[in-house]
């Protein structure tokens, strides 16, 4: 049974049935799944979610699908670290990281995404998926896909990091390499997506797809037991995720399974492409695009295509937003590495860098409960640390080598 009433355009509210369209043909808004939330609320209590699998499909309710789900069977419930060292490093009371590093199968947050697009894909009658991506969607897609036994063509940036690249080609995935940036391959990626049938995941599927980013934030809310955060500090690429997040803990507020949500929500980006970052600091709701330039590749997005409702997303809450250095962002991902044990890429460095910001600039309180998103694996990204860590000493296999160097 489906609680999926049909998709909405975001601007002129005008309504669509449940098919793979994704702008509205009067006023080109995006499209947006509408639920029967009075139906959800007398069918979904706390203590079922609680008895079924540790999986993203425990919310099956709240997401956009009519059948039964078919992939992401073990994507999703992630751990939520309560980070007692880093939290000390902070001089902060209550933090916690919630951890999609950890994700399965490609270690980041968008085999949630790529879970309900391409379950939804399969339901439309797809036989091949499709993505622009700046990486990590490239891993999932690929990765996904090959489980799902759908074709997959997957757009990248030439110049992403090996393990990106390599995180990609093992699935066997029609890879296509663009020399251009993100944004070029996905103006690219919306002419192929008019002339083939091909589903691709965040272009005319997309209102499903990026559902499957609120399953990030009910997390979140349920391994607080049943509680938003105050804060929560997010990374922003196409500023689609930090929306979801907002949605999620508004949507368990509205039907029933939390009492309130204030929590505030705050837009992390890197110096070198803060699009977003820089609307919200400006007062603006106007995004203007910008050429990225920033080892934070995962989030070098110029031109975001949900910047405008991020923004607006940041300015509801009552949060704000900042953003950090290629070199900040280093710093941060040591600092997570050496206090709690966990590796991030260059995304999560630009999240906990900005969080850190936000702290020292008493823009979030100490002593109240903050999350940190922790998107993606630092094992993609090794180029941004290789020279910033230092060397293991080098020794003959031997007791008296081994002393005489470690003296040193
Ligand atoms: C894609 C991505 C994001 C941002 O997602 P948007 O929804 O596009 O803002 C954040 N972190 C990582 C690691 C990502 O790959
Ligand atoms: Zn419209």
């Amino acid at each position: 049974m489906s609680f999926v009433k049909g998709l909405k355009c975001r601007e002129c509210g005008r309504p669509y049935p449940k098919e793979a369209l994704y702008v509205c043909e009067y006023c080109f808004g995006s499209l947006e799944v509408v639920y029967n939330y009075e139906k959800i609320k007398e069918a979904l209590t706390r203590s079922q979610i609680e008895s079924r699998p540790k999986n993203l499909w425990r919310y099956r309710e709240l997401l956009p699908i009519d059948g039964k789900p078919t992939d992401g069977l073990t994507s999703g419930f992630t751990p939520l670290i309560e980070a007692k060292n880093l939290s000390k490093a902070l001089g902060v009371k209550e933090l916690y990281i919630k951890d999609d590093s950890t994700n399965h199968p490609t270690l980041s947050f968008k085999d949630r995404v790529v879970a309900v697009a391409l379950s939804k894909a399969k339901e439309f009658g797809f036989d091949t998926v499709a993505c622009a991506s700046t990486g990590n969607l490239a891993n999932s897609v690929a990765s996904q896909a090959a489980a799902a036994r759908l074709k997959s063509y997957i757009f990248i940036p030439a110049d992403l990091e090996m393990g990106k690249v390599v995180g990609t080609l093992i699935y066997k995935p029609n890879l296509v390499a663009v020399e251009g940036n993100y944004d070029e391959v996905n103006k690219l990626c919306s002419e192929v997506a008019t002339k083939y049938r091909w589903a691709f995941v965040n272009i005319n599927i997309r209102p499903y797809y990026a559902e499957g980013s609120k399953t990030y934030g009910y997390e979140i809310v349920e391994q607080l037991g049943w509680k938003a955060p105050k804060h929560i500090i997010v990374p922003c690429a196409g500023g689609s995720l930090i929306t979801k997040i907002w949605k999620a803990i508004n949507e368990f507020k509205k039907i029933g399974l939390i009492d309130h949500g204030h929590t505030k929500i705050y837009a992390a980006q890197a110096d070198g492409c803060a699009p977003i970052v820089k609307a919200i600091k400006e007062n603006s709701d106007i995004i203007k695009p910008v050429k990225p330039h920033t080892i934070a590749k995962s989030l070098a997005i110029g031109n975001p295509a949900d910047g405008y409702y991020a923004v607006g997303t940041v300015k509801e809450s009552g949060g704000s937003a900042d953003s950090v250095t290629d070199d900040e962002i280093v710093e941060a991902i040591k600092l997570l590495a050496e206090t709690e044990g966990i590796f991030t890429e260059t995304a999560g460095g630009v999240t906990l860098g900005v969080a850190k910001k936000l702290i020292e600039k008493g823009k979030i309180p100490k002593d109240e409960s903050i999350v940190i998103s922790i998107t993606g694996n630092g094992l993609k990204t090794q180029e941004a640390v290789i020279d910033r860590i230092g060397k293991g000493i080098k020794i003959k296999p031997t007791l008296k080598d081994f002393e005489e160097k470690m003296r040193r």
